[in-house]
């Protein structure tokens, strides 16, 4: 299994727009942070976690070729607006498996009406195939590549997290649900919303979230979903062993 990082910012991507702080004028490249998104790639599949406002420049970039399914985890801004990006890759393999919770398709059919009431002819549409999940209720692509999807608390928003095989990849989250965390055991590697320093309403902050990963024990922790408070390499000196700021780019593959 190997999970490529093709974003790692917050809603308003680093920099943000207008900012001269230390982060958003820093030099590393793994201080510029788009809109989170993860490649999930095992046994033939190919699955991406959030259609981004940057999904067009991320698949340009990471040279995407193919997609067997896109799973949503909600629908603020950040995470969908990449939808209408997916038709070069319907024109060529035609309609793609779109995973989202009940809440989301509400948000999806109403912010994307024009894919499912088509109210005119002509321009290529994305064409979907919609799947509605439930927490806790797994689902394979094929026989070696389970997906679980795991509720997630954002603020107030039930929102959705993934489990794939020992792989587990959550952002947008102020709290993770008991049966949540039953469904993180045994997990090679975690992918955890963490926004920045300092307590937020809807996001994990550092402390939180490594209350979380002390809690869960995956072997390895990457934090995502990350706002301009964090320098990369100023702020690596504060996580403890086996955690690590994700940044744009960033591959974890598993052992086997
Ligand atoms: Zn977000
Ligand atoms: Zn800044
Ligand atoms: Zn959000």
């Amino acid at each position: 299994m190997k999970l490529t990082f093709l974003g790692t910012g917050t809603s308003t991507g680093v920099p943000s727009i207008a900012c001269e702080c230390e982060t958003c004028t820093s030099d590393d490249p793994r201080d510029k942070r788009l809109r989170v998104s993860v490649l999930v790639e095992h046994a033939g599949q190919s699955v991406l976690v959030d259609t981004s406002s940057d999904f067009r420049q991320q698949a340009l970039r990471y040279g995407l070729k193919r997609l067997d399914a896109v799973l949503i985890t909600h629908c603020h801004a950040d995470h969908i607006f990449g939808l209408d990006d997916i038709r070069p890759l319907n024109f060529r393999y035609g309609a793609l498996g779109l995973y989202a919770n009940e809440r989301a398709w509400v948000d999806i059919r109403r912010i994307f009406k024009y894919i499912f009431e088509p109210s005119h002819f002509g321009g290529g549409l994305p064409q979907v195939i919609p799947h509605t999940v439930e927490p806790g209720a797994p689902f394979c692509l094929n026989e070696d590549f389970l997906i679980t999807p795991l509720g997630v608390i954002h603020g107030r928003l039930p929102v959705m997290a993934y489990r794939f095989n020992d792989f587990a990849y959550a952002t947008d989250l102020s709290e993770i649900p008991p049966e949540t965390l039953a469904n993180m055991q045994r997990l090679d590697a975690l992918v955890l919303d963490c926004l920045r320093f300092k307590e937020h309403p809807t996001h994990l902050w550092l402390d939180k979230a490594l209350e979380y990963i002390d809690q869960i024990k995956p072997r390895r922790a990457y934090l995502t979903h990350i706002a301009h408070d964090v320098k990369h390499a100023r702020d690596s000196v504060k996580l403890p062993a086996g955690v690590e700021w994700a940044y744009d780019g960033l591959e974890v593959k598993d052992e086997g």
